[in-house]
């Protein structure tokens, strides 16, 4: 209780006093005096009483009434302070509203303490959940690759984590760089909901393509002043590129070697008629899975004897030519160290060979159009050695079956002899990077 209260209130108790005495006294005079008085008394108490009534509850918040959290941070609740007439209520204080930590944005908490018929005191405090980490790109693989420059990239994969968004992966960016000719940069970007950035780099080194290891023997040397002209295409036998690239070689007499993956029956009709107008056949591969095949020797090795053995029931033909998925040279297989190592030694040791190239025909990575395709096969012929061209028959490589009468008939005009690849055609192998 307010101490004017209890001052006024102690005033009226005396008046009431005086004038309790005054009406026990029976004089006229003092009659009027003790009316007055009486009066006076009811003023003071009624005034007391409408203060008293008037009086609101003093309402305040414990904490900031702006709390800044980050997300997952934990939201602690303090409630408010409540003083009616003096007493402290803040138990009777009903808060609404909730705050989701893992959801950035601004939520309400409202508080409100009801008092006489059908009042109410309110207040409200604002919580800003905020998402300020950034998230993370971890890229697999090296952040430093080294490739041969007529090896294709492929793109070892990343993964993104973040502490709100999910599937962020799928939203990198990535961008290329060029450094100088034998040198780019893979820029990985990426943008959470809050717009907190994340960046990565992989540096790409080229490496020239150095003079080919060969098992080259002086007989094997072609004598003329000419080379020799390998065409191979990989990743075969496919509908649409199979029978437009056979009929352009039997039109311009030319024979030729496909290393071939697992085909329906389809591809079988492709398989028998390459076998029988005189081409190659050679295995890339059951499946073309890096993860699967280079898992393990034993792996690798199923992978090629069972092509082996479904080409041998297509077509009679035992063939022993190989092509590594990737080349010999691949740095994909690196998440199985020294793999490459392992099998170009034991493929050998199993009558096999294996063919890599040195001449990329770029047709299944940086050649646009078939006037590329064509640039980079005839700009890298040697002339006086074994040139091994690589080009895909895969489906829908319109541009590798465009340029290739143009190859053809350079390579005829220049003197170069195109011959299909034999078990005596020397291997020609990459340096091994695993
Ligand atoms: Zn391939």
């Amino acid at each position: 209780m307010k101490v004017v209260y209890i001052i006024e209130l102690t005033i009226a108790a005396i008046l009431f006093l005086i004038m309790t005495i005054a009406m026990f006294t029976r004089k006229t005079k003092r009659l009027r005096i003790a009316l007055t008085v009486i009066l006076l008394d009811l003023c003071i108490v009624g005034y007391v009483g409408y203060s008293y009534m008037q009086e609101e509850p003093i309402m305040t918040l414990k904490g900031q009434p702006i709390v800044q959290l980050e997300v997952n941070q934990k939201y602690e609740e303090l409630g408010a302070q409540v003083q009616y007439h003096e007493k402290d209520v803040s138990n009777d204080v009903k808060v609404t509203g909730e705050v989701d930590t893992q959801k950035p944005g601004e939520y309400t908490i409202e508080y409100q303490y009801f008092y006489g018929r059908d009042k109410v005191k309110e207040i409200e405090r604002t919580v800003k959940v905020k998402d300020c980490t950034s998230p993370k790109i971890e890229l697999k693989g090296k952040e430093e690759m080294c490739l041969y420059e007529n090896e294709e990239y492929e793109e070892p994969g990343y993964v993104v984590e973040d502490n709100v968004d999910e599937n962020l992966t799928e939203k990198v960016k990535i961008e290329k760089k060029k450094i100088d000719e034998m040198k780019y940069e893979l820029i990985y970007t990426v943008e959470d909901s809050s717009g907190n950035k994340a960046e990565a780099k992989r540096t790409v080194t080229l490496k020239k393509v150095e003079k080919i290891e060969t098992e080259q023997n002086e007989e094997d040397t072609p004598t003329s002043n000419n080379g020799v002209i390998y065409l191979t295409f990989d990743d075969g036998p496919s509908l649409s590129s199979t029978p437009k690239i056979l009929d352009i070689l039997k039109e311009e007499g030319v024979k030729a070697t496909f290393f071939i993956l697992n085909y329906d029956t389809n591809g079988e009709v492709l398989v028998k008629r390459i076998v029988n107008e005189g081409h190659s056949i050679g295995i890339h591969g059951y499946s073309h899975d890096y993860k699967k095949i280079y898992q393990s020797v034993d792996s690798y090795m199923e992978n090629i004897t069972k092509l082996q053995d479904k080409i041998k029931k297509s077509t009679g033909v035992t063939t022993n030519l190989t092509r590594f998925p990737g080349g010999s040279s691949n740095t994909i297989s690196s998440f199985n160290p020294k793999i490459m190592t392992k099998l170009t030694k034991e493929v050998v040791k199993r009558g096999f060979r294996y063919y890599d190239w040195n001449v990329s025909s770029g047709d299944a990575g940086e050649a646009k159009n078939r006037d590329e395709v064509y640039q980079n096969v005839i700009k890298d012929l040697y002339r006086n050695g074994n040139n091994i061209v690589l080009m895909h028959d895969f489906s829908g490589n319109n541009k590798t079956i465009e340029a290739l009468r143009s190859i053809i008939q350079y390579g005829k005009q220049k003197g170069y002899v195109f011959k299909a690849i034999t078990e005596d055609t020397p291997m020609l192998t990459h340096k091994v990077n695993n």
